[in-house]
């Protein structure tokens, strides 16, 4: 059967091709902090159909991305490059190519182009196609690169042999170029894949309720009892990106559901407001920007960054999975805030349902599969925090996500269950 996602990229893009979502304007940002940026780490996440590399410089810097073909004469492959301008790059990473070797991508490397830029190189194993875009706090690029025809098999020397996959969650802030090994490929027939992420975690609570509940716990507390509840449906597979009180960066989390081939991924959290009276239950999917300047306050706190500064971010998202995705990630939404609300309302009282939202969420950003985000509850709110404590109703709200989950992920079509 055809993949549609595969057909269309090849479809329309016979060689390398340039799709930028830019997040920043690529030259000509100010400066926001006096000090200087330096590049002090470049991370890859991979498969042999996947890589997201993330470039981390600290602190804002112009940079510009471009590809080049393969010259065979020279034995160059066909490269995408990165230029930063005006920062200073860690002895480690200078002139150290990593090795990735995955079928996608040869190498990632970096050197100094001139006295004022640095020039990140991915040597790529063939025609791909890829997505540009950076993030804020700390200023990190990312480079989504997504293979399109016939997949090779993976190479034996792989980065796995060439770089020991002793990576810490926290392992993008060490000075070095690190990769993680390659996702196995995936076997002909599989369950359908749900990535769960407990948002926050480690050095960040998430939000904290009046008396002291961390938002970063509850998440996984019911990320946990999800997966168990989930581990009685053998057609289903559950994974988390964590599963311990770890901080992981949120392009990370994307990375971890991309390179895992996850058919579904919902991101944990639960929601917070000034005004301590506001309560319920509510789902969101990725979009440019918010309905209104609740869901614009609460994308900039799941986001870690300042409102003003998420303001000034432009999405260009001319991503071509975004159409198709967006609306499946919309049924599936709806499908877990109406599960939600139902389980959460028996017992102690109707729940609030505050329904299907939409805001600028980081971690949503370059999902290849149907992607959301739940807010279960305000921890901001007496009532519901003290809810929120008690392991019987978050049983409820993991019931709720079960349900959600079984019903929409059989009716689904998976591109891995296609094989
Ligand atoms: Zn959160």
């Amino acid at each position: 059967m055809i993949r549609p996602y595969r057909y269309i990229l090849a479809a329309l893009l016979p060689a390398v091709a340039f799709a930028a979502l830019t997040l920043f304007p690529s030259f000509g940002v100010t400066a926001v902090s006096s000090r200087s940026p330096v590049l002090s780490g470049i991370h890859a996440w991979t498969n042999e159909i996947y890589t997201r590399v993330a470039i981390y410089t600290g602190e804002e810097v112009e940079w510009h991305a471009n590809t080049a073909s393969a010259v065979p004469a020279q034995n160059l492959p066909p490269r995408i490059f990165v230029d930063i301008r005006g920062a200073e790059i860690d002895g480690d990473i200078l002139h150290k190519p990593v090795g990735i070797n995955n079928g996608l991508l040869q190498r990632v490397r970096a050197g100094r182009n001139n006295k004022d830029t640095i020039r990140v190189v991915i040597d790529l194993e063939r025609d791909s196609t890829f997505r540009v875009f950076a993030l804020p706090d700390p200023y990190r690029i990312i480079i989504d690169v997504d293979g399109e025809g016939e997949i090779p098999l993976p190479r034996e020397n792989t980065a796995a042999t060439q770089n020991p996959p002793a990576v810490s969650v926290d392992a993008p802030r060490e000075p070095a170029i690190l990769a993680e090994p390659p996702s196995p490929a995936p076997p002909v027939s599989r369950r359908v894949r749900v990535m769960l992420d407990p948002g926050h975690g480690g050095k960040d609570p998430g939000a904290v309720g009046p008396t002291g509940l961390k938002e970063k716990d509850v998440v996984l507390a019911i990320g946990r009892m999800v997966r168990e509840r989930m581990a009685r449906h053998n057609d289903f597979e559950v994974r988390m990106t964590r599963d311990s009180d770890v901080f992981i960066p949120l392009e990370e989390r994307t990375a971890i559901a991309n390179r895992s081939r996850a058919d579904i991924f919902v991101s944990l959290h639960i929601n917070a407001s000034p005004s301590r009276a506001v309560k319920g239950v509510s789902t969101y999917v990725f979009s440019r920007g918010a309905g209104n300047q609740e869901d614009l306050e609460l994308a900039a706190r799941e986001n870690g960054v300042p409102v003003a500064r998420l303001q000034g971010v432009k999405f260009i998202v001319d991503d071509m999975f975004t159409g198709a995705r967006k609306n499946e990630s919309l049924r599936l939404a709806k499908t877990v805030n109406d599960a939600i609300h139902r389980t959460a309302s028996s017992g102690r009282g109707s729940v609030a349902n505050l329904g299907l939202k939409q805001a600028p969420f980081f971690v949503l950003v370059g999902a290849r599969m149907p992607s959301i985000l739940v807010e279960s509850h305000f921890i901001s709110n007496a009532q519901e925090e003290a809810l929120l404590r008690d392991e019987k109703h978050l049983g409820k709200i993991a019931d709720g996500i079960v349900e959600a989950i079984c019903y929409y992920g059989r009716k689904g079509v998976f591109p891995g269950q296609e094989l």
